[in-house]
């Protein structure tokens, strides 16, 4: 059997055992299973309870995943993990949706439930954690700027409210996307106040700022923001980890500001998803994860 299992690797499960999985499209590149085997190990060496616990990859269309969450669910998998394009697309196909969840209108997190699948969003709580952990930055207070308008934006700006930011400041390129976020965050925001900008953002001041855009992907790809058109930025957080120095990295490190790549958002969004299916808390498994994932993309 191959490392990426597909759809008929699933119709023939025959496995036991306790069994997780992630779903997406490609997968290939996924660092999840690396950092939940490693913590199922790690838990298993104090307590036989999770020495047949197994965490697994499946590479899923879009256009099976309705029919691949059934039989998961029939094959009795304890949960599963969804990662692009499936998050906005299970959101609609799960029996229930946790209250964090509902606003950001995607899921990465499925528990088996006798029901059906329950479905979390353990993004913001992996961020969250992650600017804590890199930068040691707690949200709640904190001039925001945002780039990006995307999935992970939202998720990211849900966030940013609910921990009660100062303000939030939202750049992307297109305007359009750019108008639609904003708009779907006006009733969440409260008093909090949010701003479309122009990308020459050179009114923040004192400001977070988080890219969730994909600029930097590629090694090529230019900055999404001048960092030097900014004053007094307290931090970068770039969600980008693969490759590990972005160009808005390499910019914030020559001008001397902090600065994280997005690997400790992946690593406790993924500890909180195994606290979900086996109420392990997340800070006993981030540490392994975190060390199971630098080994395995190369330390920024
Ligand atoms: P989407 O495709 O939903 O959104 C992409 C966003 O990036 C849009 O705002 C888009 O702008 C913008 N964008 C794309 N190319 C460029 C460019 N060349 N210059 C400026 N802006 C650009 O993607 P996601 O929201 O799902 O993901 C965004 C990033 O976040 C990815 O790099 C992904 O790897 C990362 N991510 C990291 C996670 C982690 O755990 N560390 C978790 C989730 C995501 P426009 O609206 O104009 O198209």
């Amino acid at each position: 059997m191959s490392d990426v299992l597909t759809y008929s690797d699933l119709e023939s499960w025959s496995r036991e055992s306790p069994s997780l999985a992630v779903l997406g499209h490609p997968i290939g590149h996924s660092l999840s299973p690396v950092m939940h085997n490693a913590a199922l190990a790690a838990l298993a060496g104090d307590d036989a309870r999770w020495a047949d616990w197994r965490y697994f990859r499946f590479d899923i269309l879009p256009e099976d995943l309705p029919r691949a969450l059934s039989l998961l669910h029939a094959k009795r998998f304890r949960g599963v993990n969804l990662t692009v394009p499936h998050k906005v697309l299970a959101f609609d196909q799960v029996a229930e949706v946790d209250d964090d969840a509902r606003p950001v209108g995607a899921v990465n997190t499925l528990l088996w439930t006798p029901g059906g699948w329950r479905g979390f969003n353990t993004d913001g709580y992996g961020l969250s954690a992650a600017l804590r952990a890199s930068l040691g930055l707690d949200l709640s207070g904190l001039a925001v700027l945002l780039l990006g308008a995307g999935g992970a934006a939202r998720g990211a700006a849900i966030e940013c409210l609910q921990r009660g930011c100062a303000s939030l400041d939202i750049v992307n390129r297109s305007r359009t996307n750019l108008e639609a976020l904003i708009e779907h965050l006006r009733p969440l925001a409260g008093t909090i106040p949010i701003h479309a900008r122009p990308a020459a953002a050179s009114a923040v001041k004192g400001a977070l700022v988080i890219n969730a855009t994909s600029a930097g992907l590629r090694e090529n790809d230019a900055v999404p923001i001048d960092l030097a058109s900014l004053s007094q930025t307290i931090g970068i957080y770039d969600m980008i980890y693969n490759p590990p120095r972005t160009a808005l990295l390499r910019q914030a490190e020559s001008l001397g500001l902090p600065h994280a790549n997005g690997l400790s958002m992946l690593v406790h969004q993924g500890a909180k998803s195994l606290e979900i299916w086996t109420g392990v808390p997340a800070a006993r498994t981030a540490p392994i994860m975190q060390a199971a994932a630098e080994a395995a993309a190369g330390r920024p």
